[in-house]
């Protein structure tokens, strides 16, 4: 009864995470994913129309008419799964064409697809970078970055984390790594930290690398579709495309959703990655459904900036509105929206009062963000209608007066309901 011990050691541990309130619990949307959603929440209870303004639905292709088109039709030509993976028999001509459309996107000189981004991360470090090179990330990446660092040869002392943003901290860690005699160097960053939305500074990153001979890599899966005058990234957005390496990216957020990712770059490292990169080398690649969806979604978007114009308005509009409302934003141009509430339970019972009004948030809090940082993220979406973009804003404005925090400096808030 090996299982007997481990068995009460979970439910003390679950129990321990209920305790401290960070019990995860899932919300059950009953239909497709929207700007309107049918939820259920608690699981039980009557299900309620609310508006999503949590997904990473940025533009509205989730469950876009010709998105969905494109995939019933890559069902019929392509089939449904591959049962193998891509260097066995796991290749169609559907796989190079995404891979061709994504790199020229993107701008890069070509692209390997994976399932996932995580997957691209967790397969890129390891392929290229070993015991001699150096790897330089921001303290705040994501988490798929920070586990596709440690799966690599790169030793301790030469990986360095930065201080978030800290250009001068950065350019003293890739002093120290040149100093060290590294032989490749890369610095690793978000393209958009996901918590506060703020975009990576590559205009001041890509100079520092130039200087230190570094490579740069950004994982651009908050950006792909719309940041950037044609949604290219925050590399269109920075005025630096052409001079990123290697980008990363997710096809599960403005890019129809569904799932998969890739990593564009120059033409040799995407020539190794596919013969290194162990979950393309031993994990099946996108199905067809997804692969021509995503074909479509690049199509779409290649071919007018509609939806990242309207989503970057809703996102002007809700900026605005909320500061001129009172609420402390984090602020910025990207379609996260930080409403900073400080305390966690404030935040917890914010989103849930929001969620009864009809309006579909979360509270974030530690260990999701920092101590003391608790917030409700919101998310914008070119699928929002004005209207509804107005009804959240009013909701917020009346949770807002009933917390009594409107107009509020930090301190206040702070004094009022604690860290
Ligand atoms: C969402 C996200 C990922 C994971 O993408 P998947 O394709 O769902 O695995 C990776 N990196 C960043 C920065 C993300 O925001």
């Amino acid at each position: 009864m090996a299982y007997g011990k481990m068995k009460e050691f979970l439910q003390n541990e679950l129990k321990t995470v209920k305790q401290a309130g960070l019990f995860k619990e899932e919300r059950y949307i009953l239909g497709p994913q929207a700007a309107d959603i049918n939820v259920e929440y608690p699981a039980g209870a009557k299900p309620q129309e609310v508006l999503n303004f949590c997904a990473n639905n940025y533009l509205g292709l989730s469950s876009h008419p010709e998105v969905m088109k494109a995939s019933r039709e890559g069902l019929d030509k392509w089939g449904f799964g591959m049962s193998s993976v891509r260097f066995i028999c796991g290749t169609q001509d559907l796989h190079k064409t995404l891979e061709k459309k994504i790199a020229q996107f993107l701008g890069t000189d070509d692209a390997i697809l994976y399932s996932s981004c995580m997957d691209a991360n967790a397969g890129l470090f390891e392929a290229l970078f070993t015991k001699e090179d150096a790897i330089i990330t921001d303290k705040l990446n994501h988490a798929s970055i920070i586990d596709g660092i440690r799966l690599c040869k790169v030793p301790k002392e030469r990986r360095k984390i930065v201080n978030h943003a800290d250009m001068a901290d950065l350019e003293a860690k890739l002093k120290e790594v040149r100093d060290g005699g590294a032989r490749f160097v890369v610095i690793a960053t978000d393209g958009v930290f996901s918590m506060d939305g703020d975009i990576a500074k590559l205009d001041q990153i890509c100079p520092l690398a130039e200087k230190y001979d570094a490579l740069v890599m950004i994982d651009d899966s908050h950006s792909t579709g719309f940041m950037g005058k044609t949604g290219r990234g925050t590399h269109e957005y920075r005025g630096v495309m052409g001079k990123i390496d290697i980008i990363t990216t997710t096809f599960g957020k403005a890019m129809g959703g569904a799932s998969g990712g890739c990593t564009a770059a120059r033409q040799e490292i995407v020539d190794m990655l596919r013969q290194r990169s162990r979950p393309y080398l031993f994990s099946n690649s996108l199905c067809p459904v997804v692969a021509a969806a995503t074909v479509r979604v690049i199509d779409i978007l290649s071919a007018t900036t509609e939806r990242r114009d309207k989503l970057e308005e809703n996102t002007r509009h809700f900026r605005k509105a909320m500061t001129d409302a009172g609420f402390g934003i984090v602020p910025g141009d990207h379609p996260i929206v930080p409403i900073m509430l400080y305390n966690a339970k404030l935040a917890q019972d914010m989103s849930r009062d929001l969620y009864f009004e009809g309006i579909y948030v979360i509270g974030f809090f530690y260990p999701v963000v920092p101590k003391g940082q608790a917030r409700i993220r919101v998310q914008l979406s070119a699928g929002q209608e004005r209207e509804q973009v107005d009804k959240a804003i009013a909701a917020f404005t009346k949770i807002g007066k009933k917390y009594d925090i409107l107009g509020k400096t930090k301190d206040e808030i702070i004094e009022k309901y604690g860290l």
